[in-house]
């Protein structure tokens, strides 16, 4: 029988599949899609992010075919958040189509002996592992639904997805531009709606934003060209030439967070366990932290290193980092949805605010980034040389605890 079986090979499966492979367990990820969906939703991978990978000696790839972006952006607020002020050797995101960075995440699962299989959709539990909707049974010690916001892991747990549903709508188009704009990134909000423009790979841009219309909760039905013409001229005056849409698509801002974590051998990772408005470029980022956070935990237990009760501080370290990441979106929801004058007053002045308070724009740059993350055992660590001459990050790559004159690093580069 295997140790782990992953439901779901998106970003959070796959980093989890790595970290239980480094620290010894079996690990097997069936993946319902034949092919990864080649149309990517998150471009954001965040500082701690970064981190991460360094801590696993897999950063390289990331830093040589991301795009660095020195700033974010808190709501879409014109005023940007400078990341330079982070206390990190990576003070920038790094944008990079998600189709990527699941590549690059499933290479480094594989080559340390996970096996990936396609094709495979899980539809539901059974004692001691998981059935294949060809009724295949998959025996498993332990199952962790990484697959995504309408989990069938967590349908099949019985674990609550407590929340709202969708009050509003965003768009977005993969399109081509004959008339892009001069600076490669841009944004616009007003009483017309939001949007912003950033370029991809291939020669194609993103154009993501919202209008008022979008501000209700019925779906607005499929997106069409001639729909996201008209809006993004309201919007920007100009439709920036676009054609040859490569996916167009529109979002909810229906926010949940699983009631647990853990039930028993059956744990959560990733949008199975939270989904939220995708603004600010967060939550693969927070998912590969989940799976960061009960990697090495897992491991310890299945090889007997440790005792099941580890399993537990997985949920008590994690929820209350989903449940703030809940609050944060819906803030910003509230903020890049503010189309009345009343809004854009509130948007004016919380921009000015943080242009003009370095305080107030570091304390969001640090919790969008993921850099702020403390526990009850203890915060994250920086990077530094350690008392040999060797640097924190590197020693953590084996995946073992390291002692520093702070005191002992866990695996996932927070003090015991
Ligand atoms: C428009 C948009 C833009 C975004 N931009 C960003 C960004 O810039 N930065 C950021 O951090 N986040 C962003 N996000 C969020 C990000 O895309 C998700 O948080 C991320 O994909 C979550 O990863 P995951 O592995 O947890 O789940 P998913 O990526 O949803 O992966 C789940 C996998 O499970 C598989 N699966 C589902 N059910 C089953 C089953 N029954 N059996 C087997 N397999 C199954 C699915 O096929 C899928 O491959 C964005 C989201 C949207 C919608």
């Amino acid at each position: 029988m295997l140790d782990v079986v992953i439901v779901g090979a998106g970003p959070t499966g796959l980093w989890l599949a790595g970290e239980l492979r480094l620290g010894g367990a079996s690990v097997v990820v069936l993946e319902a899609r034949l092919e990864r969906d080649r149309n990517s939703k998150a471009l954001t991978i965040h500082p701690r992010t970064v981190e991460v990978l360094d801590c696993r000696g897999v950063v390289e790839p990331f830093l040589a075919e991301g795009l660095r972006i020195p700033n974010g952006h808190f709501g879409g607020l014109p005023d940007r958040l400078d990341f330079a002020v982070l206390d990190t050797p990576y003070p920038f995101t790094l944008a990079l189509p998600q189709v990527r960075t699941e590549e690059l995440l499933e290479e480094r699962a594989v080559g340390l002996g996970a096996v990936v299989r396609r094709g495979c959709r899980v539809t539901g539990l059974t004692e001691g592992g998981v059935v294949l909707d060809d009724g295949e049974v998959v025996g498993a010690r332990y199952v962790v639904g990484c697959d995504g916001t309408r989990s069938t892991v967590r349908a099949a747990a019985g674990v609550d997805f407590p929340g709202t549903d969708a009050t509003t709508w965003g768009w977005l188009g993969d399109v081509v531009l004959d008339d892009p704009p001069s600076r490669g990134f841009t944004s616009a909000t007003g009483a017309d709606g939001g949007l912003m423009v950033v370029p991809l790979p291939g020669g194609v841009h993103r154009i993501v934003g919202g209008d008022p219309a979008s501000n209700r909760p019925e779906w607005p039905g499929e997106l069409t060209l001639d729909e996201l013409r008209a809006v993004v001229k309201a919007i920007a005056g100009t439709d920036f030439g676009m054609r040859d849409p490569r996916w167009l698509s529109r979002f909810g801002n229906a926010t949940r967070q699983a009631a647990a974590y853990r039930a028993g051998t059956v744990l959560l990772a990733g949008d199975a366990a939270h989904m939220h408005f995708p603004t600010g470029g967060v939550g693969m980022n927070v998912g590969i932290q989940d799976a960061h956070n009960l990697g090495w935990k897992l491991a310890a237990v299945v090889t007997g290193r440790a005792d099941e009760a580890l399993l537990d501080t997985y949920h008590e370290e994690r929820h209350p980092v989903g449940a703030a990441l809940l609050t944060h979106t819906r803030a910003q929801t509230a903020l890049m949805t503010a189309y009345t004058p009343e809004g854009q007053a509130l948007r004016a002045l919380l921009s000015g605010l943080i242009a003009s308070a370095p305080d107030m724009s570091r304390e969001l740059a640090e919790r969008l980034s993921g850099l702020d993350v403390a526990y009850a055992t203890g915060r994250r660590v920086s990077d530094q040389v350690l008392p040999d001459g060797g640097r924190l990050f590197e020693r953590l790559r084996g995946g073992g605890h390291v002692r520093t004159a702070a005191g002992v690093v866990r695996p996932d580069g927070h003090l015991a």
